[in-house]
């Protein structure tokens, strides 16, 4: 999501006829795009304020700083009173109004652009997406869930649906140039429901897989309380939905998920893993996770293991619950200690890594169909790309590979966090499996 509000800002400076820096230190212009999910985020924009400001002040340059995003929507008024080197702030409501940002600090004025208004304008045909053959769509802005540890409904407002028609016709336009793989983006994306049809989810998911060229659709995030049995069977159904399912359960326990405000229980989050599988045994399963939420117990934290040793994650995100403003959870009582807190993730991380070890391991021998992202950071030689079920596979690169091609991949090793392999190709094993 923060991927696509960049492409976004970028896309407006594009259109106002500017063009990109090759270097940071080159930019006239230079935007901050933050995220406020985690309490370290203003501390990181405050840091960066500090370096643009010796910059500007050594270098001459960046001559204008805009701060976008999250943190812009939460604390920009306060930070623009406050930074000598902030020019605007600018809310993820108001992308569109970035020009108009620009023009007042070209006649001298500092000026803040946040909130949300229900006609807001969406500039889909702005976006500076670079032609990747993986792209972001969003179809579902905000968030009216209102989980007491989160700031998402305050820093991106109501959630509002696009119009089924509008989706699909930028998923054409992006097929049309060369995308290959859509990942729909929402912070309750099965939430979905077009304001002008009253299509749901599943009604979406069926028509973006007919969508001719798109080779391979993912989505993020469902939430687990908004899956209907109808919805399961049309994610089932469509087959070019990737096998990556990422359901967040955030908590093991009955009496933190109340006080988290989730509206599910860890028998229904179960017994919802239990349907998906059922429907889809080759899904990949992927989930959030929180720990040291106010008044967690050690047998809380129990219950949390509990669950990542039943569901056996395929890939797992695991955070320290941190205090947000405006959110319930950070009047609760009961706050954890920071070094519980750390001990207890770092428990948390070493279940995962070693289920995941496992089931990457199971995959030896499998083939899986990757779309090729580049060279991996670890050296030329080594590529990467990433299978249905967004894992990341490592193998040498072969004449000719590009990104964006799609290639048949035999698995041959595994790490908790990667699989490796050799294309069908250069396979000098038996009839590889396929992995569902
Ligand atoms: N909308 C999604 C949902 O409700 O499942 C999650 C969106 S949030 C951007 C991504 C993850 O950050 C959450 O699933 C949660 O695990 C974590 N998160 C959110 N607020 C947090 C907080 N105050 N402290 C720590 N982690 C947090």
């Amino acid at each position: 999501m923060n991927v696509l509000d960049s492409q976004r800002l970028a896309g407006v400076l594009e259109a106002s006829g500017l063009r990109r820096a090759n270097r940071p230190e080159e930019a006239d212009i230079t935007l901050l795009n933050t995220c406020s999910v985690r309490e370290k985020a203003v501390q990181k924009v405050l840091t960066r304020l500090g370096e643009l400001k010796q910059a500007k002040q050594s270098l001459g340059r960046p001559r204008v700083v805009g701060l976008c995003g999250c943190v812009a929507e939460q604390e920009g008024r306060g930070l623009l009173a406050r930074s000598t080197v902030l020019d605007f702030v600018l809310g993820p409501g108001r992308v569109a109004q970035l020009g108009r940002a620009l023009e007042a600090v070209a006649a001298g004025e500092k000026v803040s652009l946040t909130g949300f208004s229900p006609s807001q304008e969406y500039e889909a045909h702005l976006i500076a997406r670079g032609g990747g053959a993986r792209q972001f769509v969003t179809v579902i802005h905000g968030c009216n869930q209102h989980c007491t540890f989160c700031v998402v409904p305050y820093t991106r407002g109501h959630e509002a649906s696009r119009p089924l028609a509008e989706v699909v016709r930028e998923v054409e336009g992006l097929v049309a140039a060369g995308a290959k793989e859509i990942t729909l983006l929402g912070q309750t994306i099965n939430a979905y429901r077009c304001p002008a049809t009253g299509a749901g989810f599943g009604d979406l998911l069926g028509t973006l897989g007919s969508v001719p060229g798109v080779w391979r659709i993912q989505f993020v995030t469902s939430h687990p309380k908004f899956f209907t049995d109808n919805m399961i069977q049309a994610i089932a159904a469509t087959p070019n939905v990737g096998t990556y399912l990422h359901v967040p359960f955030q908590a093991g326990s009955d009496a933190v998920l109340k006080r988290m405000h989730r509206g599910y229980t860890r028998d229904s989050y179960l017994e919802l893993v239990g349907k998906l599988r059922g429907a889809m045994p080759e899904a990949t399963l992927s989930t959030d996770v929180m720990v040291g939420f106010p008044g967690e117990t050690e047998e809380d934290f129990g219950a949390t293991l509990d669950v990542v040793s039943r569901v056996r994650f395929g890939q797992l995100f695991g955070f320290i619950y941190s205090p947000r403003p405006r959110t319930p959870a950070a009047q609760y009582p009961g706050r954890l200690p920071r070094s519980v807190a750390g001990e207890r993730l770092e428990r948390l991380f070493a279940l995962q890594a070693t289920v995941q070890f496992e089931l990457n391991q199971s995959l030896i021998n499998c083939y899986v169909d990757v779309l090729v992202d580049g060279p991996a950071k670890r050296g030329a030689e080594s590529w990467q790309g990433r299978g249905p079920d967004n894992r990341v596979v490592n193998f040498p690169a072969w004449n000719g590979v590009r990104a964006g091609d799609v290639a048949r991949i035999v698995v041959t090793g595994a790490t908790p966090h990667a699989l490796l392999g050799v294309r069908t190709a250069d396979w000098k094993g038996g009839s590889p499996i396929p992995t569902a």
